[in-house]
C-alpha cells in the first residue's frame, strides 16, 4: 500500500479527517494504553491460555516471556501508529508477524479473537473516561480502523505463509512417496514380522526381561511414527494401527511376561492372542496401502476411470481457460439405468462387471482431453474441454445410442443390454463450478423423469439443442 496522506480523501475516518482530530484521537489511544497496558496484554494472553493449541504455546518459558514482551511491542505500535506517516513500516511488521505465526501453525482465529477482545476492553476504558461524546466516538472508530487494517495484513501473510508450508509439506510427501510404494510396503511388512518372530522367541526363551524391545521401538514402529504420517497424511487407520501397537506393548506383552505359564495350554493361548492381534495389524497395514495407492493415482480401483479427488482441480482449471479463451465448456452427468435390477438379479460382482464395461466403454467414447470421473456408484462425469451445447449433447446421444446396443457379458455368461441417461450443462460464465455440477444434476434428473434412456440439456441451454437431430 502507498503512503496516504490526511488530504487523500478516502473511505476511512484516518484519510477523511481533519489533522486535530486524528491528533486528538491518537493521544485518547496512547492514554489508554499507558493506564492500562498491562490489563490490555493480558487479554490477549488469558484467551491464548484458555485455548488448547495457544495454551501449548504459553507452556514453554521462553515463548511466554518473549510474546509478553511482543504484545506490549504490538500494542504500543498499534495505538502509536499514524496512518498517514508510517503505513508501510506499520504494515511490514503485521506481515512479519503474520508469517511467524503460519511458522509456528498459531492458530490466525485465536490472533483474531485477541484482537477482537482488545477493542472491546479499550472501547470500555474510553467509554469510562471524562471525554466527549464525538472525541470518544473519533478515537474508538480509529482503534477500530487500524486493529482491522493490523489484522488484514497479518492474516494475508498468515494464508500466504501457511499455502507455503502445505506446499513444502506435499513437496516432501512426493519425495517419500516417490520411494516405491509398493516396496515399503513389503519392508514394513517383513519389519512387523521380524518383530513378531523374534518377540515370540525371545518371550519363551526365560530371558524376556532383559532381551525384550517393544513393538513402538521397534523399526517397524519407528516408521509407524515418523514416515507413515507423511505418506498416508492424517488417516484414520494409522489411529487403528496406533491402538494394536499400544494394545499389544501395553497389556498382550506385559500379560506373557508377567505369567509363568505353568500349564502349556496357557502359553498357546498367549502366543495365539499376540498372533491374532499381529494378523490384525497387518490386515489394516495393507488396506492402509492400498487405499494410498488408489488415493494418490487419482483412479477408482474398480473402473480406472478418475476418482473425485482430482475433480475439483481439473473443474477449476478448465472453467479459468474456457473464461481466459472464450472458449465452450460442457459437463455430462450420467446414471446407468435400473442398474439396482442386475445387482439384484446377477448378484454384486455381475454389478461390477457392467460397470467396468460402462467405463470402458465411456473410454473409447471421448477424446483423449476429454475427462472421465466415476462420479458416484453408477454415475460418471464427462467434462468436455472446447465442446459447445449442440456437441455435448450429440456426443451424449451417440454414448446414449452405444450403450444401448451394446451386448454385455456378465460372469455367469449371461448376456444383459442396460441403458444410460445423461444430463448436460454448458459452462456459462458462472465462476463456482458447483453451479456446473448441479445443473447437469438437474438435468440428469430431468432425464430419469422423461423415461430414462435420454439426453436433456440444462434448462436455458436447450434452445441451441433444438439443431440436434433426434
Ligand atoms: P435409476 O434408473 O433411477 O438410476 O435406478 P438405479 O437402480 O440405477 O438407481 P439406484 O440409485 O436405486 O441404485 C443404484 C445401485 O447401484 C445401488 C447400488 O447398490 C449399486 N451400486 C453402486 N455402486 C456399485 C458398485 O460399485 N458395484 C455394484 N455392483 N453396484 C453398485
Ligand atoms: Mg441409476
Ligand atoms: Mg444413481
Amino acid at each position: 500500500m502507498t503512503q496516504q496522506t490526511a488530504n487523500d480523501a478516502g473511505p476511512f475516518f484516518w484519510q477523511n479527517c481533519s489533522a486535530l482530530e486524528l491528533k486528538n484521537s491518537q493521544q485518547i489511544l496512547r492514554n489508554v494504553l499507558k493506564t492500562y497496558r498491562k490489563e490490555l496484554v493480558g487479554i490477549f494472553y488469558d484467551h491464548f491460555m484458555q485455548h488448547k493449541i495457544g495454551k501449548k504455546y504459553l507452556s514453554h518459558a521462553v515463548v511466554n516471556e518473549r510474546l509478553k514482551y511482543s504484545l506490549m511491542e504490538w500494542l504500543t505500535d498499534l495505538f502509536e501508529f499514524d496512518p498517514n506517516q508510517d503505513m508501510e513500516k506499520f504494515n511490514a511488521r503485521q506481515i512479519s508477524i503474520g508469517k511467524i505465526h503460519a511458522r509456528l501453525g498459531v492458530p490466525n482465529i485465536l490472533v483474531l479473537e485477541g484482537a477482537s477482545l482488545l477493542k472491546t476492553k479499550t472501547a470500555l476504558r474510553i467509554s469510562e473516561s471524562n471525554i466527549g461524546i464525538e472525541q470518544a466516538t473519533h478515537s474508538l472508530i480509529l482503534l477500530d480502523e487500524i486493529v482491522d487494517h493490523a489484522m488484514r495484513q497479518m492474516s494475508e501473510a498468515y494464508v500466504t505463509g501457511i499455502q507455503q508450508r502445505a506446499q513444502s509439506d506435499e513437496a516432501f510427501r512426493i519425495v517419500t512417496l516417490g520411494q516405491d510404494i509398493n516396496l515399503v510396503r513389503e519392508t514394513q511388512r517383513a519389519a512387523l514380522m521380524d518383530w513378531a518372530q523374534s518377540t515370540v522367541f525371545t518371550l519363551f526363551s526365560g530371558k524376556a526381561n532383559q532381551h525384550y524391545q517393544s513393538l513402538a521401538a521397534s523399526p517397524f514402529g519407528l516408521w509407524i511414527r515418523h514416515r507413515a504420517p507423511i505418506m498416508f497424511r492424517p488417516e484414520y487407520l494409522l489411529n487403528d494401527i496406533g491402538k494394536l501397537i499400544d494394545a499389544i506393548d501395553e497389556d498382550i506383552v506385559p500379560n506373557i511376561l508377567n505369567s509363568d505359564f505353568q500349564d502349556k495350554n496357557d502359553m498357546f493361548i498367549a502366543i495365539n492372542e499376540l498372533q491374532k492381534k499381529v494378523d490384525e495389524l497387518k490386515f489394516v497395514l495393507s488396506d492402509l496401502f492400498q487405499k494410498a495407492t488408489d488415493y494418490e493415482s487419482g483412479r477408482d480401483p474398480l473402473t480406472r476411470t478418475m476418482n473425485r479427488r482430482f475433480l475439483p482441480s481439473v473443474l477449476q482449471r478448465e472453467i479459468t481457460l474456457s473464461q481466459q479463451n472464450s472458449s465452450p465448456l460442457s459437463l455430462l452427468m450420467l446414471d446407468i439405468d435400473h442398474f439396482k435390477r442386475i445387482n439384484d438379479k446377477y448378484g454384486h460382482q455381475a454389478g461390477d462387471a457392467v460397470l467396468v464395461k460402462i467405463a470402458d466403454l465411456l473410454t473409447e467414447a471421448i477424446r483423449g482431453t476429454d475427462y472421465l470421473f466415476r462420479y458416484g456408484g453408477e454415475e460418471f462425469l464427462i467434462v468436455l474441454p472446447e465442446t459447445d451445447i449442440t456437441n455435448g449433447i450429440k456426443i451424449a446421444k451417440r454414448i446414449c445410442n452405444m450403450v444401448e446396443q451394446t451386448s454385455i457379458v456378465l460372469p455367469d455368461q449371461s448376456i444383459e443390454h442396460v441403458t444410460v441417461s445423461i444430463g448436460v450443462a454448458i459452462y456459462d460464465g458462472h465462476p463456482d463450478y458447483e453451479y456446473l455440477l448441479s445443473g447437469a444434476d438437474s438435468a440428469l434428473y430431468a432425464a430419469k423423469e422423461k423415461g430414462r434412456n435420454a439426453v436433456v440439456a440444462q434448462a436455458g441451454a436447450e434452445l441451441n439443442s433444438l439443431s440436434v437431430q433426434e
